[in-house]
Parts: C-alpha cells; structure tokens; sequence
C-alpha cells in the first residue's frame, strides 16, 4: 500500500485578525517538497498577511504552522529556515551586489573565502555573473530583483517565498523573470510559494495555485484545474474570462437559459430543485464553429456584436438568438475568423460545448 509523503509545509486552521477584521478565516493548506504554489487573489483577500505569517513577520492569531515536521508557529523569523523576496527589491544601497547577496552568509559566520564563492556561483545561477562589485543604483529593476533572488536562496532554505516579486516590473521584463524563476525552482527543487494577483502569472509558473477571496481559500488546484473545473462563481470569474449565464434547472436534468435548453453536463446539478436559479459559466474556447451536428443540444445563432483584440486570438461578443441580455463571449484566432467570417455585425452558427459548462446554483458564494 502506497502512502502520500507527509507534506513539507502545512497550515492548520491560520486565522487572523486586524482588530475587529477578520483576514483570515481558518486557512487548512498542504504544501508537498518541491512544489511551487501561488496564492492568488484580488487586492485585500489576505494573500499577503498568509505569506508574512509563514514568515513569522506577522503573528498569526490562530492555528498552526508545520514545516518539515516541525511546528514553527512561535518560532521567530532568524529560526525558521526560508528566503524571501519582496516587492520592492529591498537591497541595502549602500552595500556593493557582492555584499547584499552574502548578507544572510557573513551573518552565520562562514569562511571570507567560502562567502566569496557562494556568492559567484549564486550571481552566475541568477544570470548575473561578475556584477559583485556593482551597487544596487547601478542595476535595473530586474536585475535588482535577480539579486534580491540570489541572496533569498544564499542558505540555501528550505522555503523560497516570493511577495509579488515582480509586479514592480515592465511587462517584457516580468515575463522573462517569471519564467528564470521557474527554471531555478525547477533546477533547485525549493519548494516556493510566490503571492500574485495576476492570474496569467500564476498559471504560468505554478504547480498549483490557491485562489483566495475575502480570507478565504476558495480553491486549491493544477492551473487546469481551476480553469477547467472551478469550485465557485469567485474562481470562475477571477480566473481567466468566462460568459456567465442565468439559468433555471428544468425537471428532467436539463437547463434552460432563455430561450435555450441546454444538457446539464454529468457530476453537476445534483440536487437542484427543478425551477432553482443557476448560474451557468462557459469559457471563450469551449465553442465549435464547423463540423457539428444539426441537432447538438448547444446548437445557436447570433450576431457578433464587438470584437476585441489581443495577440493572435480575439475575443467576440455574441448577441445569441433566444438569450436576450446575456451576451456570450467567444475566443477565435486571426485564422478562424477569416476562415468563419467573424466581423461585427455578422450572423454566426456554432454550438456551445454544453459538456464544458460550470453550473452553480444562484446565488453560491
Ligand atoms: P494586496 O495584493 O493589495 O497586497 P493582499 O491580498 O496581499 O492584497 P493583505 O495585504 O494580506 O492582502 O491584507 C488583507 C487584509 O488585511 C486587507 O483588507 C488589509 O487592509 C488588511 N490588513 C493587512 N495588514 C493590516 C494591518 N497591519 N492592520 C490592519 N489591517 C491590515
């Protein structure tokens, strides 16, 4: 009989108050060695004030923090073993590259000549060889933020937390680092939670990612699955773009949407009472164009109201025949719309994946 390895990090029923605000409720969170999770959320949702308690830069108020089998709630922040790197890049001024990234070394009183080295072989895995004797002046954002790296991962910890590392950076620049970030946590297996509000960032780089609402954890999953199958209305708005619909369940398992009926998909539904208000959710992608039949449940028409770019794909506002006010989104590449003929003000006919909806019922946090 296999058993699950006991996880590397976990959180007990954290909660945590700011006076009478409540930012955290009860947090239960399993964090295996080696993974790389994001807490993702909106501004405020306690993303942040989870990460500092794990830190032990902010004292939780209840609950219980594990790390390698230790319970390190009351330890303070020098005795728990992790390497953290903020926002703002944080480096001293005044010291040169070289001494900020042996900051956390010459404080455990290790040999000049061991420093030196660990500090050359960290700037190389940074992607910074050779800039020891530069200031932090004299770097960009993201080469400050690199350093920043470097000296987090100096003690080689067993925790690497990231604070929204690099949201302080231009697009392009952010992008490149995200995805060293990953290579070096992949390269080094140190198991990271970084903290984002930028749900593209945090599907690109995470194994899984905690979605946070209102000190809540709404949902831990794989990238996919909280884009595929999100638990809640919160997930499935917050998480990549989706067309909502209002809904009423019908007797026989099937949904009807104004003028639509449409198939509840298998595993979800159950127990809602014919008549009950539901919420549909359906992503832009989950749409076919050509090749189905003439009697597939999803089957509409409709008129491609506005159309908005973004990179190689757009996305198209339907207006659909039967479901007024419930404009429906539908993503197509350059290719698809020469191909069907997708401009504003022309009729469509496709057919929604009715296998891929999330239903909830109204009303479901
Ligand atoms: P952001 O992305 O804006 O940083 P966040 O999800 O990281 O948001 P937190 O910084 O964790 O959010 O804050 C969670 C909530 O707790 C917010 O409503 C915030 O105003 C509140 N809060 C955080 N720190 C304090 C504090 N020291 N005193 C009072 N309230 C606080």
């Amino acid at each position: 009989m296999s058993t699950l390895p006991s996880p590397y990090l976990q959180l007990e029923g954290v909660g945590k108050r700011f006076g009478a605000f409540t930012a955290l409720h009860d947090v239960q969170l399993q964090i295996q060695r080696g993974e790389f999770v994001c807490f993702l959320g909106p501004s405020g949702c306690g993303k942040t004030t989870l990460l500092r308690i794990i830190a032990g830069l902010e004292q939780h108020g209840s609950g219980r923090i594990v790390q390698a089998g230790t319970d390190i709630s009351s330890l303070p922040p020098a005795e728990r073993d992790y390497g953290i790197v903020f926002q703002s890049y944080a480096l001293f001024p005044n010291l040169s590259i070289a001494d900020n990234v042996a900051y956390g070394l010459v404080n455990r009183r290790q040999p000049r000549a061991a420093v030196a080295a660990r500090v050359n072989e960290l700037l190389t895995l940074v992607g910074l060889p050779g800039s020891g004797g530069k200031y932090p002046a004299q770097m960009s954002g993201g080469q400050q933020q690199r350093v920043a790296l470097a000296r987090a991962l100096a003690t080689s910890p067993g925790l690497l937390l990231l604070d929204e590392p690099l949201s302080a950076l231009d697009a392009i620049v952010r992008v490149r680092l995200r995805n060293e970030i990953r290579a070096l946590q992949r390269q080094l297996g140190v198991t990271t939670i970084m903290v984002t509000h930028d749900q593209e960032e945090a599907m690109s780089v995470a194994d899984r990612i905690v979605v946070m609402n209102q000190g809540v954890i709404e949902q831990v999953g794989t990238p996919l699955q909280v884009y595929r199958e999100p638990a809640t209305p919160f997930v499935a708005d917050f998480v990549g773009k989706a067309s909502r619909l209002q809904a009423v369940a019908e007797s026989d398992g099937w949904l009807r949407a104004g003028a639509l009926r449409l198939p509840c998909p298998a595993g979800q539904g159950q127990g809602l009472a014919p008549g009950a208000p539901v919420a549909l959710y359906l992503r832009p992608e989950d749409r076919i164009v050509d090749h189905f039949e003439a009697d597939h449940p999803g089957a509409c028409q409709g008129t491609v109201r506005r159309i908005e770019f973004s990179g190689s794909n757009c996305l198209a506002e339907m207006a659909v025949d039967g479901l007024p006010d419930q404009p429906v989104q539908l993503q197509f590449s350059l290719n698809q719309m020469d191909e069907f003929g997708v401009r504003e003000g022309a009729a469509l006919r496709f057919a929604l994946r009715t296998d891929r909806l999330r239903v909830f019922a109204a009303g479901a946090a």
